[in-house]
């Protein structure tokens, strides 16, 4: 590649929202450093992960952010969504209360990003099935219906993690490029 090209280089904000306890934390982990956490307090948490990918032979950095756990007491503030260019925004499909949350978050998302930004719905926690709460239909639905990419996944057994945010990402570098 010419030298002009080689200097080329992404930094994508992308967030992580959705009610306390729907594995917000664990999935940033999972994808991060490939770790779980059975008993994650929301109190610990660093701010943001920085993952690098590679698209057409360029460096895009995704600097994912974790709330540390202020959606308790929903004081989510606008310098967390400040400059975000995508985000997960996440229920937990054992949980239906976290899932009728979720058109609060995108309105305080729509409130605070720019209309471009790309947005994945997550139905977190696929692994408990037999306690499953809502349906994978009312997810993709809903997610149809607000123009949003969908997937469910679980931080406990990897199931399309790295797939939700790298879609995320790809959608984000696809709209700048
Ligand atoms: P946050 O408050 O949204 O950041 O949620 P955490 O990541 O702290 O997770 C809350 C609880 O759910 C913890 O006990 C996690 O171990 C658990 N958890 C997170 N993701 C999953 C998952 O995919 N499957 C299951 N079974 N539990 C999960
Ligand atoms: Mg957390």
């Amino acid at each position: 590649s010419s030298s002009e090209d080689e200097g080329e280089e992404y930094l994508f904000k992308i967030v992580i929202i959705g009610d306390s306890a729907v594995g917000k934390s664990n999935l940033l982990s999972r994808y991060a450093r490939n770790e779980f956490n059975m008993h994650s307090k929301a109190t610990i948490g660093v701010e943001f992960q920085t993952q690098s990918l590679e698209f057409d032979g360029k460096e895009v950095k995704a600097q994912i952010w974790d709330t540390a756990g202020q959606e308790r007491f929903r004081a989510v503030t606008s310098a967390y969504y400040r400059g975000a260019f995508g985000a997960l925004v996440v229920y937990d499909i054992s949980r239906r209360s976290t899932f009728d949350s979720i058109s609060r978050w995108l309105d305080e998302l729509k409130t605070h990003t720019d209309t471009t930004a790309a947005m994945m719905l997550v139905g977190n926690k696929c692994d408990l099935e037999s306690i499953r709460d809502v349906s994978l239909e009312e997810g993709k639905s809903l997610a149809e219906s607000e123009g949003l990419f969908f997937m469910e996944t679980s931080a406990l057994d990897s199931t399309n993690v790295k797939k939700a945010f790298e879609i995320v990402v790809r959608e984000i570098y696809d709209n700048v490029s």
